[in-house]
């Protein structure tokens, strides 16, 4: 199944809450979710109380439409972190917060994960000086990433590095402001993670 590229907010509908997936606009009374609580689809066919699969399944696609991931690569994820030592439900998240394309929208330099997935795929960044253009890339402790020599001359550049930072860093990472580089300190502990997921929901989804 191929990657969703339909209207954002209207996974934000289908989950039920906002999910930020749009940046500025998802702090405006123009979001969606402000303005129209129903979700989407045809009201007839629409279930009151979903089942419990139900509330596993729409944990799970949260996760997913937050960090803009497929399926497929999702269960790669899930299958990682069943196999690695510690808490399955954070291994998963831990994987999804060391994304490359996550690590750009936390540095700032996108104004949303989808936008800095787009970014990172046309070969704006560099990781360690050399040219990285895989969203999905897991960056490592040491990990310096840096816009790529010949942006900086460029409008583009100028528009998104502009009134850098447009909101708090995660201490795991380090800004620099001048060079507009931002460098890896540590692995994102249990408090970096992503709020708002019950990992743990997602686990018993996939151990079914
Ligand atoms: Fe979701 Fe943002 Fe759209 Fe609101 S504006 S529905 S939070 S994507």
């Amino acid at each position: 199944m191929g990657r969703y590229t339909g209207p954002s907010c209207r996974l934000c509908r289908r989950a039920g809450e906002k999910l930020f997936l749009k940046g500025e606009r998802c702090f405006t009374p123009r979001c969606a979710v402000e303005r129209r609580r129903s979700t989407p689809g045809n009201p007839s066919r629409r279930r009151r109380r979903p089942s419990d699969y139900g509330v596993h399944l729409l944990e799970k696609q949260k996760a997913k439409y937050i960090f803009g991931v497929m399926e497929s690569q999702f269960r790669r994820y899930m299958d990682d972190a069943f196999k690695a030592p510690g808490v399955t439900g954070l291994n998963l998240l831990r994987s999804l917060e060391r994304r490359f394309d996550n690590v750009v929208f936390l540095l700032g330099f996108a104004d949303s994960r989808k936008q800095a997935r787009q970014i990172v795929l046309h070969g704006h960044f560099e990781i360690n000086g050399r040219r990285t253009d895989i969203p999905s890339y897991q960056v490592s402790v040491g990990d310096v990433i840096s816009w790529k020599a010949s942006d900086k001359t460029t409008d583009f550049y100028a528009e998104r590095t502009d009134g850098i930072p447009k909101r708090p860093v995660p201490e795991w990472l380090a800004l620099d402001q001048t060079e507009m580089t931002g460098r890896v300190m540590t692995l994102p502990a249990d408090g970096d993670l992503q709020q708002g997921i019950n990992s743990r929901l997602i686990v018993e989804f996939y151990s079914r």
